[in-house]
């Protein structure tokens, strides 16, 4: 396992891009520099307009958003409403067993003045996914991501609106480039990580054909419109940044110890508590979690140095509560030995001796 000269980036991130043992983030993080933002704020202002009018004649919204009800959704909300005075709808698919802080700041977002869709995929059909997800893959959140991707795109060609707004490009900032674009155009999503460019019903053909109508992402070749990033065109889009102005608007964080959760800032994956098991898997599976990118990101602000960073991934990372780790059992049906006997085949090399620390058989 090999890391990245300049921050904490492991070579062991799928889609991960190395130049001369620089990590694909840093190197955006240095083309950022370069950029002529100006350039770019003006080309989202045309872009914003070019939707306006066509919007204006179809009788419909001017762009639809994809949303959680986290940090990064009231900043990109809030960035089309009040800077690009865009006529938004917002569009979600709410997470399954939602916490109490995550419903919370998802009101907080509408009531900041929005129309909103929300998509509930039946949780019989999201159980059943997720367990068989875990069993073959290690990786459940597949079962979850699909409609949370799908539906902003699914709703947006039904409604015929022109424009859909996306926060951030992982691409770009996570520097899992291999098979993504890099560009401002985020009609291409279905080819990330965790989707892989997969159709979701041929995927998942083992169970309910009939019933993942909300986990298919729609041909959009008939549709006239356009998808984008925001991070693309916005100099200021960051995580902190995004944090900060996220808590002055009323966004709540996790009160949990940084122990329990497996992370250093306590404003992330705050609807739900799979997300937290999701990264302790990804730990073990690819010998590093939720930590190592959180640190990535600091020291590539200036926040850390590369020495902190490994410190607090000595400490924190691959961490997860065992409360979390009984609700996810619980959900899915299936024993917590169970558990750790099917996460102890995925183990490749386990770098802060987590296993020792965490699992019971
Ligand atoms: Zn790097």
């Amino acid at each position: 396992m090999n890391y990245c000269a300049s921050c904490c980036q492991p070579d062991t991130r799928p889609q991960i891009i190395f130049k001369d043992g620089i990590c694909g983030a840093c190197l955006w993080e240095e083309e950022k520099k370069k950029i002529d933002w100006r350039g770019r704020e003006l080309h989202l202002k045309e872009i914003a307009e070019v939707a306006q009018d066509k919007a204006r004649q179809r009788g419909t919204y001017d762009c639809a958003l994809g949303v959680s009800g986290g940090k990064d959704s009231l900043f990109t909300a809030l960035y089309a409403k009040l800077k690009l005075h865009l006529n938004c709808l917002l569009v979600s698919a709410a997470p399954d067993q939602i916490t109490e802080v995550g419903q919370r700041n998802f009101d907080n977002l509408v009531n900041h003045g929005f129309d909103c869709i929300r998509i509930f995929v039946n949780p019989d059909v999201a159980k059943r996914l997720m367990r068989e997800e875990f069993i073959k893959y290690c990786h459940f959140r597949k079962a979850n991501e699909f409609p949370l991707w799908a539906s902003v795109y699914t709703v947006a060609k039904e409604k015929n609106i022109p424009l859909i707004i996306q926060g951030e490009n992982a691409a770009l900032t996570l520097g899992a480039s291999k098979n993504m674009n890099i560009d401002w155009d985020a009609s291409t999503i279905y080819k990330t990580n965790t989707l892989g460019g997969e159709d979701a019903i041929k995927h998942f053909s083992y169970a309910f054909p009939n019933q993942l109508f909300l986990f298919k992402y729609p041909d959009l070749s008939d549709w006239d419109g356009k998808a984008i990033w925001l991070n693309y065109f916005v100099k200021e889009w960051s995580q902190h940044g995004n944090a900060q102005f996220s808590m002055a608007r009323g966004l709540q964080i996790r009160d949990d110890s940084l122990d329990a959760i497996g992370r250093i800032h306590k404003w992330t994956s705050l609807d739900s508590d799979f997300h937290i098991v999701s990264q302790m898997h990804k730990y073990f599976k690819y010998s590093f979690g939720f930590v190592t990118d959180e640190v990535c990101y600091d020291i590539r602000e200036n926040r850390l140095s590369r020495e902190e960073g490994f410190e607090l991934i000595k400490k924190y990372d691959g961490k997860c509560d065992r409360k979390y780790i009984q609700k996810f059992c619980d959900f899915i049906g299936i024993p917590e030995e169970e558990h750790w006997r099917i996460l102890k085949r995925f183990v490749k090399y386990d770098p802060w001796n987590r296993w020792q620390e965490m699992s019971i058989i």
